[in-house]
């Protein structure tokens, strides 16, 4: 309470300035009206993996959830990673830079403004990883969009058990082998509507072997969210 008058004081006195253009920013977010407006969103996408599509396609599937459709029930991803999104992803993710982490956990927040989940999963980082880089960058969102969307953060039932090399440094047919079996649940699932939590969805491997786990564990229904979508 104190803190949150304090905080409302302190944006009162120095408003939030946007990071892309330096202008005032909007009340709480250090993004401005016109460069929010100007970020690559992902509106034209599959409507199953978001997988961006040409525009005349909107609200339709891509061509390979039309053959095999992912063992996830749907991804959100409000946004495409490309610059200045890419870059603020980088600079949350490598150089520690939280404020970043804020502004696309509320970018993404808007977008989830309307799913009710009972339960977030952020993807979990192997310890090593987590060690190395002092926070988990899924963590971070997921704890941000609970509080907005008042859903509980879950980090006890998944774990990651094995250390796999970054997705996107591996050739496209190794990926899926690379995810197989590099997660376990620790806890049974309280709920059988949960969305797992990811600051960027790539090809979506790591997203479907966690709802393979997840699914095999009695869930219903199993969303991927994510700030973007590569
Ligand atoms: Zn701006
Ligand atoms: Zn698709």
């Amino acid at each position: 309470m104190v803190y949150r008058w304090l905080k409302t004081g302190l944006d009162w006195l120095l408003p939030p300035v946007c990071r892309l253009c330096g202008d005032e920013g909007q009340p709480g977010r250090e993004l401005c009206a016109g460069c929010e407006r100007d970020l690559p969103w992902n509106r034209t996408c599959c409507a199953r993996c978001a997988e961006p599509l040409p525009a005349a396609r909107r609200g339709l599937l891509c061509g390979r959830c039309l053959r095999r459709p992912p063992v996830f029930d749907q991804a959100l991803t409000p946004l495409r990673f490309e610059p200045p999104v890419s870059n603020l992803v980088h600079a949350f993710k490598f150089r520690g830079d939280l404020a970043a982490g804020r502004l696309l956990a509320d970018l993404l927040a808007d977008a989830a403004a309307e799913r009710r989940p009972a339960l977030l999963l952020p993807v979990p980082l192997h310890d090593r990883r987590l060690r190395s880089r002092g926070f988990n960058q899924a963590l971070e969102l997921a704890r941000r969009l609970g509080r907005r969307l008042d859903i509980p953060v879950n980090t006890r039932i998944l774990r990651r058990c094995r250390d796999t090399p970054p997705q996107h440094e591996m050739p496209a047919r190794a990926r899926r082998a690379n995810v197989r079996g590099a997660f376990e649940m620790l806890e049974e699932l309280p709920t059988p509507h949960v969305a797992l939590v990811d600051d960027v969805l790539t090809t979506g491997n790591t997203a479907a072997e966690l709802a393979r786990l997840l699914k095999r564990a009695g869930a219903a229904r199993v969303e991927v969210w994510a700030v973007a979508r590569a």
